[in-house]
């Protein structure tokens, strides 16, 4: 088994690590948090890049599914469809990587390259922390790798289909997540036990 893993939610940066893990065969597990609610894009990207890559990325299912949940609490929609599956997916391993960068969010701006996530109890790397969003893109266009059609329709970041609106110009590229409640993320990345 593997003693790293990858969680992807299949963002443009997560769609750069797919190709670099996918490319160089590195023994990285890669799954996603199928929360059950993400965009018909997002599930044909998936198979995509199992296609293109001849690779397997695992579903890991929610712990629990409360309908409509988000409408309510999201917080702890969140917490069953995406944070207590994740602990549970990381079990066993020594590190997790992730595809956050630096000028996503505030509270994204100090993560380091290799940290120390007290939150799962395991080393998280973060190898984009420095790329720009041109960095982004310039990867993925001269190595065409697929990605998902939503972000020409004005979605920078895609989460569940609830949760995620398009934003319109100016705007900070996760302003459609969450919009309209206080919260821009879903607890994956937030330093420290809830
Ligand atoms: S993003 Fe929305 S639908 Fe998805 S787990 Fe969080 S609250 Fe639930």
């Amino acid at each position: 088994m593997p003693r790293v893993a990858f969680a992807t939610g299949f963002g443009a940066e997560g769609c750069v690590l797919i190709d670099l893990i996918g490319r160089e065969k590195l023994p990285i597990d890669i799954f996603t948090l199928d929360t059950g609610v993400l965009f018909p894009e997002t599930y044909a990207l998936w198979r995509a890049l199992e296609a293109k890559y001849g690779i397997t990325i695992r579903a890991v299912p929610p712990a629990q599914v409360i309908d409509k949940l988000w409408e309510s609490d999201p917080d702890r929609c969140c917490d069953l469809r995406k944070v207590q599956p994740l602990r549970e997916a990381l079990r066993g391993f020594g590190a997790w990587i992730t595809a956050i960068r630096r000028d996503q969010t505030p509270e994204r701006a100090n993560a380091a390259v290799v940290e120390s996530d007290t939150k799962f109890g395991l080393i998280k790397i973060n190898p984009l922390v420095r790329w720009t969003h041109d960095d982004v893109w310039g990867h993925l266009y001269a190595h065409d790798v697929p990605t998902n059609p939503l972000h020409q329709q004005g979605y920078p970041s895609i989460g569940c289909t609830p949760c995620t609106s398009p934003i319109v110009p100016g705007e900070n590229l996760r302003a459609g997540r969450w919009r309209g409640v206080a919260k821009t993320e879903c607890g994956l990345h937030v330093k420290g036990d809830k």
